[in-house]
């Protein structure tokens, strides 16, 4: 027996998720390697699974958890054996296929991604989806700049969003490259905090976060856009003349309400980034440079850590903006 969180959907108690304790044999007959979870995380989309805030949840009941980090107990797969250090992100985990907040999950082993010997699991799950998503809106920014020449500390980088989990990440990630950060935050109260991951300044997001012109000053040379609706048109609008805005995110509203002004008028380039489908290669190669260059002395002050009873708690409170950087789940406790 195991415990995990349970979404289910009933006539008499209507949508709602408790922690429950399961039976192994309960776990999905269509996955082909067995883990013990050993950590998981809350991310924005598992506060709309288990509160029911929005239809992530696709089959009832199910474990929610879009990302664990863990030990392989069995598998039928060829390239996993008992024993190998694992971590998974999306492919509809915790959506579609039983998910991470549980001590046991089965899935498919085309889905998991070796731990880099450097990460322990709860380093990992501190990170989670939303800084191996982080990595990946840093890792589209630096392939635009590396073709266009343009070299870190030549002009302002924009992380909206910055006291989330994708934007804390994301700060400390383009700090240690050497570039110039600019937190937009609604918590100004935080400043300390985003200073100490490596903003130069901090902004009040207020300004960007209503309808703006189509073309504003330039400012950026580059942004990190987990907000998306007018923060990110107005991002896009005062982005520099051949800059990049990588939009991984949609915690103001799932609208664009742009005009192609900064695109045909400064050259300006929209990378979508998507972390659920992304393929092997890129997954492993963005936890590879996690690994190796995110400050891991800065996750201490991005991470709360909660047990798996107190995420059913934690999950409104993400969803309300008021979790500052990453919860990370100590499925044990
Ligand atoms: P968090 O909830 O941790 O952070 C989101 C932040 O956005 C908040 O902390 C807040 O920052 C800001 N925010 C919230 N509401 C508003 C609003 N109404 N207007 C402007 N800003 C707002 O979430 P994550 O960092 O984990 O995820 C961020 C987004 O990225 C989510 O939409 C998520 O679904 C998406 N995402 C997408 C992925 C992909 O594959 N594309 C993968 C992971 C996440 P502050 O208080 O500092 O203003």
């Amino acid at each position: 027996m195991f415990k995990a969180l349970l979404v289910n959907k009933t006539d008499d108690a209507g949508y709602h998720c408790k922690l429950s304790e399961l039976d192994e044999a309960q776990l999905p007959a269509s996955g082909d390697v067995t883990v013990r979870v050993e950590w998981s995380t809350i991310n924005y989309k598992d506060g709309l699974a288990i509160t029911g805030k929005a239809p992530v949840v696709r089959s009832f009941p199910l474990v929610p958890g879009i990302d664990f980090a863990g030990v392989v107990t069995a598998s039928d797969h060829p390239k996993w054996k008992a024993g190998d250090r694992v971590v998974l992100n999306g492919f509809g985990v915790g959506e579609s296929h039983w998910g991470g907040l549980s001590q046991m999950a089965r899935v498919k082993g085309d889905w998991l991604v070796a731990l880099p010997d450097a990460l322990s699991a709860r380093e990992a799950m501190a990170i989670g989806t939303a800084g191996y998503t982080a990595m990946l809106c840093v890792m589209a920014l630096q392939r635009h700049w590396d073709a266009a020449g343009v070299k870190p500390g030549s002009g302002e980088v924009l992380v909206t969003g910055a006291g989330g989990g994708v934007g804390g990440v994301a700060i400390a990630l383009l700090a240690a490259m050497g570039h110039t950060v600019v937190a937009s935050t609604g918590r100004l109260e935080e400043s300390d905090y985003l200073k100490g991951l490596g903003a130069t300044e901090v902004m009040d997001r207020a300004g960007l976060s209503a309808a703006g012109k189509p073309l504003q000053k330039e400012r950026w040379i580059g942004v990190v856009d987990s907000v998306g609706s007018h923060t990110l048109a107005n991002a896009c609008a005062s982005t520099r003349y051949g800059g990049a805005v990588a939009a991984c995110g949609l915690a103001q509203g799932m609208d664009f309400p742009s005009s192609v002004a900064p695109f045909i008028l400064r050259g300006v380039t929209l990378y979508g980034i998507d972390s659920v489908m992304a393929p092997l290669e890129k997954r492993q190669a963005a936890w590879q440079r996690l690994a190796t260059d995110l400050d891991r002395g800065k996750l201490g002050a991005i991470t709360k850590e909660v047990g798996l009873a107190e995420a059913l708690t934690a999950a409104p409170d993400i969803l309300a903006g008021k979790v500052r950087g990453r919860l990370v789940v100590n499925v044990n406790s």
